[in-house]
């Protein structure tokens, strides 16, 4: 009935998470809000450790990326889960590190690394820098002279994989701002710099081939690839890499439609193809690094609206408004999101009403999904949009000032308040 299994309907027909009604947390908590189930994430995290041991042995790690998500409350639920973080930006970093996170368990990623997140990423001992571009292997190495410590770095490169997604984040091909190409040799101009650089060391590399992937097929092509040029790397240098960072993108059911290959044939797939390769290139198998952050989060998290004006266009559309929009979930802007909703209060009802979710920002692309199926809605209907833990919370912003909204983590059977929403005065807090 739903797409996941940690949602149910109680004898009063309301939509509950984690057995616990959400009409009820809408009405203690206020709308919007974002509620996430701890349970989810605990859970999915013990299936990635189940899927890598059966693959790898005891030689693996999982990297939750953090930009999916970024709170104090996730570092602290993942960091006792033997989980690093990857981060983005300083500001990822100090939050991870906020959040109890060892600096060594986490891995600066990013195209455009400042040189102060750099000064600050290994000032705090930082794992490792995933190196993007040649600026800031010169930064990276010039700042870690200075202190006089050398820094762990990982070589992005591009596989040239095409992964079928929305063009907007793919990232594996060879047109893209991410990493460096294997064919047309920049990886190993990039090599060269780096191995020619006394205070950095390198200890292996990455590849990050798209989001939302559904299949296993590119991530056993990229899996392929990158182990081949492993191999080309110790011919070359004459160095055995120890460590491949294979990325994250495996894909989640947003809708119906939406039909994942299982997490086990996606990672087998990929495990098999680099277990190839090595034994084809007598290369000892390394060390495996997957870096999930949507299948982490996005379906451990609800968000709830409250409906607000409901406008019928005759064989148009039917906009159903909320009381928030593209500044808690700006994916319909960004990607195109779709997603599946029900009004929590009849979650039980038949959903036969064609409904468009607007938000309430004065931009017309401000919706939350197009055509989707709903109970009849009426002002005052709480409307649950499903599999928002991904990419929501982290990427909201305060257009129209509009406050972001607070979010509730369910522990233990009971939602416990996690990030305040903003107030009127926090949103000119910084103003001078
Ligand atoms: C975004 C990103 C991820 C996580 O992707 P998901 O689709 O959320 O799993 C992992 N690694 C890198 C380098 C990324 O940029």
């Amino acid at each position: 009935m739903f797409l996941y299994n940690h949602f149910n309907i109680n004898e009063k027909g309301h939509l509950c998470m984690d057995g616990v009604d959400t009409v009820d947390i809408a009405k203690t908590f206020g709308t919007p809000l974002y509620v996430i189930s701890r349970k989810y994430i605990e859970d999915a995290i013990n299936e990635y450790h189940r899927i890598m041991r059966a693959n790898f042995g005891d030689n693996y790690t999982i990297a939750y990326a953090s930009k999916a998500l970024s709170a104090k409350f996730i570092y602290d639920i993942i960091k006792d889960m033997s989980v690093h973080a990857d981060v983005v930006s300083g500001g990822e970093i100090y939050t991870a590190l906020a959040g109890g996170m060892k600096a060594e368990n986490l891995h600066f990623h990013g195209g455009n690394k400042t040189r102060n997140e750099i000064g600050y990423a290994l000032s705090v001992g930082i794992g490792s820098f995933v190196i993007d571009n040649f600026q800031e292997i010169a930064i990276i190495n010039d700042l870690a002279k200075a202190k006089n410590i050398t820094a762990n770095v990982i070589l992005r490169v591009k596989p040239g994989v095409d992964a079928h997604t929305h063009e907007f984040i793919q990232t594996g091909k060879e047109d893209t701002k991410f990493g460096f190409g294997i064919k047309d040799g920049k990886a190993f101009e990039a090599l060269n710099a780096i191995i020619s650089s006394e205070n950095l060391n390198l200890i292996g590399i990455h590849c990050h081939i798209g989001s939302q992937l559904l299949e296993s097929k590119p991530f056993a092509m990229a899996g392929g690839i990158m182990a081949d040029f492993m191999a080309e790397i110790r011919e070359k240098y004459g160095i055995t890499l120890p460590h491949l960072i294979m990325g994250g993108g495996f894909g989640v059911k947003y809708t119906y439609s939406d039909k994942p290959e299982s997490l086990d044939d996606m990672i087998k797939n990929m495990a098999d193809a680099i277990k190839s390769s090595c034994a084809k290139n007598n290369f000892p198998l390394p060390h495996i690094t997957i870096e999930p952050g949507r299948s982490v989060v996005a379906p451990s998290g609800i968000t709830l609206y409250e409906v607000g004006t409901v406008k019928e266009l005759p064989g148009i559309r039917n906009y159903v408004s909320v009381d928030g929009g593209m500044t808690d979930n700006p994916r319909y802007a960004l990607y195109d999101a779709r997603y599946e909703c029900v009004i929590a209060d009849r979650a039980g009802e038949n959903r036969d009403y064609l409904a468009t979710i607007a938000g309430k920002c004065c931009e017309s692309g401000d919706l939350v999904t197009k055509d989707i199926y709903i109970q009849k809605p009426q002002p005052g209907d709480i409307l649950a949009v499903f599999t928002t833990g991904a990419y929501n919370f982290s990427m909201a912003s305060n257009y129209n000032k509009t406050p972001r909204p607070p979010l509730v983590l369910i522990e233990n059977g009971k939602p416990v308040l996690k990030v305040r929403g903003e107030t009127y005065e926090d949103l000119i807090r910084l103003e001078i």
